[in-house]
C-alpha cells in the first residue's frame, strides 16, 4: 500500500478520484465546523466523527495533514439565544464551544492542528472582502456588502444548480435593494443592541455573514489552494457553492481539489435536525451510553451511506465494541505471557496479510466498514489458533507473530479511533450501556402496547379469524405479524378461540 493509492470520492466530479495533492506527500484539509449556540444533536456527531476519520486515516497512510476545523462564534441563532438568555452573544458561544470541545474528547476524536473561531479572524475576513469589492466581486449597499452572483461564472458548479433557474425561486421584492436575487451578504451592519458583537470596519460597524469565514479561515491557515474540504451533505448549497465562489474570486485559483460530503442521520422517516421534536443531543447519548458507542455507530458505516437511527444499531454497535476489547484483553495476556527468548519468528496466520487489507480498505474512499470486517477477520483467526495450539504448547505464538497482530490493533486505533486505552474498564461502561438499552426499549415497548387499545386487538383478531375461515392464510399471517410488532402476542387453543398477551 502506498500514497498514490488513495481515492476519494468528489462531491465536484461526482466521482471516485484519485488523490493527487498539491504538494507530495502532504494534505491541506478543512471540515466545517459547528455553531455553538446549544448543545450539538446526534446528526451533527456525525460531521464530526467523518472530519476526524479523513484527518485520522490520512495520517495513518502517511501523509503529512494540516487540519483545520471551525468554530462559528457569531451568527443569528447564537444571538438570539444570548437575547433571551440576557447575556452577551460571544461569551453564550464560548459556553457552547466548550462543551462541544467535551463531546468531542468523549468522541475520541484527536485535535486538529487549527480550531480558529470567526471573532478571532476579523481581520482576516475584512481583507477578503475587500479584496473582493476592489475587484468586482462585491458591492456594498448602506453599510452592507453583498457577494454579486452572476459575475462569477462558474457558480453552481459544485450543487450542479442553474443561476438562471435559481431566480424564479425567489422572492424578488423582498431583497431589492441586491442586484440579483442570488447575491448574498459578506458584512453585515450592527443592528445596535449589547449582546450583538460587532467590529468596525472601512463599511461601518458589524458584523461577517456565515459563508465568508470558511473561505477566508482555509486561506488564513492553508493558504489559497487546498485539498480536501468536507462537511455535511446540507452544506453543499448554498454554503460551499458561496466558499468557492468567494475563495476563487478573491485569490484567482483553484479553491478545493476534493469536496467530501458525508450523508444525514435519519430518524425515523425525517432528516434529524433541531427544528424536529426528538432531539438527541451527543450529550445525551454519551451520558446513557458512552461517547465511544456513538463514535463506532459512525464509524461502522461508510460516510456517504443515510444512517436509520434505531435500537439495533446501538445494540450493534456495543456488541461489536465488546468483542474488540475483549479481543484486546485476550490478546494482551498471550502477549505477556510469551517469552521474549521465544525464538519461532514464524508469522502467525491469523494476521496474513491483514494490515495490508485494512489499509487498501481505508484508502478507497474511506471504507470504514469494509476494514472492520477485515479486523473482525483477524479476531476469529486469532481466537481459532490460540484454541489449537492451547491444546498444544500456549507459548507456540512467535513473538514476531505476535508483533504483527499489535501493529494492526495499533494501525485500527489510531486509524478509526475506536480501542478504549482502559479495554477493562470500557466493557464495565458497556455492560452498564446494555442494560440503558434495555430500560430505553421497555419504554418504548409500554408506548407501543398503548398505541393499540385492547378494543383495537380483539377487532384484529376478529378479522384474522374471518380471514383464517377464508383460508387466507396470508392475510392472517398479516394481522398476526403487525400485532407481534406491537409486542402482543396471540395463542390459538384447539376449540378454535384466540386469546392475547403482551410479549413478556
Ligand atoms: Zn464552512
Amino acid at each position: 500500500m502506498n500514497m498514490n493509492n488513495v481515492t476519494i470520492y468528489s462531491t465536484l466530479t461526482r466521482k471516485k478520484e484519485r488523490l493527487n495533492p498539491i504538494t507530495d506527500g502532504e494534505i491541506k484539509f478543512y471540515s466545517c465546523g459547528p455553531t455553538t449556540y446549544d448543545f450539538l444533536h446526534v446528526g451533527n456527531g456525525r460531521a464530526l466523527v467523518v472530519g476526524d476519520l479523513i484527518h485520522r486515516i490520512l495520517k495513518s497512510l502517511g501523509y503529512k495533514v494540516t487540519f483545520v476545523r471551525n468554530f462559528t462564534d457569531v451568527d443569528d441563532k447564537i444571538i438570539n439565544r444570548a437575547k433571551e438568555k440576557g447575556v452577551p452573544a460571544l461569551e453564550h458561544a464560548d459556553i457552547f464551544v466548550n462543551e462541544c470541545k467535551k463531546d468531542m474528547h468523549s468522541l475520541m476524536m484527536i485535535d486538529p492542528t487549527f480550531t480558529p473561531k470567526v471573532s478571532e479572524t476579523i481581520p482576516e475576513i475584512i481583507e477578503m472582502i475587500e479584496r473582493l469589492i476592489a475587484k468586482g466581486f462585491a458591492y456594498v449597499v448602506n453599510g452592507e456588502v453583498l457577494y454579486h452572483v452572476p459575475r462569477f461564472e462558474s457558480y453552481g458548479k459544485l450543487s450542479k444548480k442553474d443561476l438562471e433557474k435559481l431566480q424564479h425561486g425567489i422572492r424578488v421584492e423582498v431583497d431589492d435593494y441586491k442586484k440579483h436575487p442570488s447575491d448574498f451578504v459578506l458584512w453585515k451592519p450592527a443592528k445596535g443592541g449589547e449582546e450583538e458583537p460587532s467590529w468596525d470596519s472601512p463599511w461601518g460597524k458589524g458584523r461577517p455573514g456565515w459563508h465568508i469565514e470558511c473561505s477566508a479561515m482555509s486561506y488564513k491557515f492553508l493558504g489559497p489552494a487546498i485539498d480536501i474540504h468536507h462537511g455535511g451533505i446540507d452544506l453543499i448549497f448554498p454554503h460551499h457553492e458561496n466558499e468557492i465562489a468567494q475563495s476563487e474570486a478573491a485569490n484567482g485559483v483553484n479553491f478545493c481539489s476534493y469536496w467530501c460530503h458525508n450523508e444525514f442521520v435519519n430518524f425515523g422517516t425525517e432528516k434529524m435536525s433541531k427544528s424536529l421534536g426528538n432531539v438527541v443531543t451527543i450529550r445525551n447519548f454519551i451520558e446513557k451510553f458512552g461517547g465511544i458507542v456513538l463514535r463506532y455507530i459512525f464509524v461502522s458505516s461508510h460516510y456517504r451511506t443515510k444512517l436509520d437511527w434505531s435500537d439495533k444499531i446501538i445494540q450493534k454497535s456495543i456488541e461489536e465494541l465488546e468483542r474488540i476489547h475483549q479481543f484486546v484483553i485476550e490478546f494482551e495476556q498471550i502477549n505477556i505471557n510469551i517469552s521474549k527468548d521465544n525464538n519461532n519468528n514464524s508469522s502467525s496466520s491469523s494476521s496474513n496479510n491483514v494490515l495490508e487489507k485494512i489499509k487498501q480498505e481505508l484508502a478507497n474512499d474511506f471504507n470504514t466498514p469494509k476494514a472492520l470486517a477485515h479486523f473482525f477477520t483477524l479476531i476469529r483467526d486469532f481466537r481459532r489458533e490460540r484454541d489449537e495450539k492451547d491444546h498444544k504448547d500456549h507459548a507456540s505464538f512467535s513473538a514476531q507473530a505476535l508483533s504483527e497482530i499489535k501493529e494492526i490493533i495499533d494501525f485500527v486505533n489510531n486509524s478509526m479511533g475506536i480501542i478504549h486505552p482502559n479495554p477493562a474498564s470500557l466493557l464495565n461502561e458497556l455492560n452498564h450501556a446494555k442494560r440503558e438499552l434495555t430500560a430505553t426499549a421497555a419504554n418504548a415497548t409500554t408506548a407501543a402496547v398503548n398505541s393499540i387499545d385492547e378494543q383495537e386487538i380483539q377487532k384484529m383478531i376478529d378479522e384474522r379469524n374471518l380471514a383464517k375461515k377464508e383460508k387466507n392464510w396470508a392475510k392472517a399471517d398479516e394481522i398476526r405479524n403487525t400485532l407481534k410488532q406491537n409486542k402482543i402476542i396471540l395463542k390459538d387453543s384447539p376449540d378454535g378461540k384466540t386469546t392475547w398477551s403482551y410479549e413478556p
